[in-house]
């Protein structure tokens, strides 16, 4: 696995600590939320799997969680399809009237986010923000609405920390860039 990555980009530890901040921010903006209002986390799965687990730890609220699935890169592509499709049983907890955070693991074309916030939006919550963990130096990210980012990233195909290839290198705890040659044999595979 990790002989895979060309090279890291961000080591656990730059992710962690990045992480403490981000919530120490949330916080902070939540202030006046009173203990019985809570907030409601809104991950979308899979990439964000390792980092709502980091994420919701930093929030001493009263948390609940509503995972919803949501994809756009199919199989070995490193490009977003740009359509993005909602997995049938969304927010399975209640939104209206709550505090909502989106939260996902990269922000690229937006499509995502932008998609799962109209969802939500549309269920009168008392306010809707989004966390994500990396975004891409490119403009539809830029410009896609979002009050927290961990990291601006250049625009290359990331992996581990949550994010895969192929569904593969979700589980390395650093996130890296892939060697050519893998995903060239990957590709090769995938075609036979
Ligand atoms: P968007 O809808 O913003 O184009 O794409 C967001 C989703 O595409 C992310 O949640 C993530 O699952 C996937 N994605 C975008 N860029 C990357 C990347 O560099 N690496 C990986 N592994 N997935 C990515
Ligand atoms: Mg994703």
């Amino acid at each position: 696995m990790r002989q895979d990555l060309e090279r890291v980009l961000l080591t656990r530890d730059e992710i962690a600590a990045r992480i403490e901040e981000l919530g120490r921010s949330i916080v902070k903006d939540l202030g006046s939320v009173s203990e019985s209002d809570g907030i409601v986390l809104v991950p979308i799965m899979t990439g964000s799997i390792t980092f709502i687990a980091d994420l919701m730890r930093q929030l001493p609220l009263r948390v609940r969680i509503g995972l919803i699935t949501a994809s756009s890169y199919a199989g070995t592509s490193m490009e977003s399809s740009g359509d993005v499709v909602l997995s049938d049983a969304q927010f399975p907890v209640e939104l209206e009237g709550r505090h909502v955070l989106i939260v996902d693991d990269i922000l690229d074309s937006g499509g995502t986010i932008r998609r799962v916030r109209a969802e939500i939006e549309a269920r009168s919550p008392r306010s809707v923000r989004t966390c994500v963990l990396l975004r891409k130096k490119i403009t539809s990210a830029l410009e896609t609405p979002c009050e927290y980012v961990g990291f601006d990233i250049e625009n290359e195909f990331v992996v581990g920390y949550g994010l895969d290839f192929d569904d593969y290198y979700r589980n390395l705890p650093d996130i890296g860039v892939l060697r050519s040659d893998v995903v060239e044999a990957a590709r090769a595979s995938a075609d036979e």
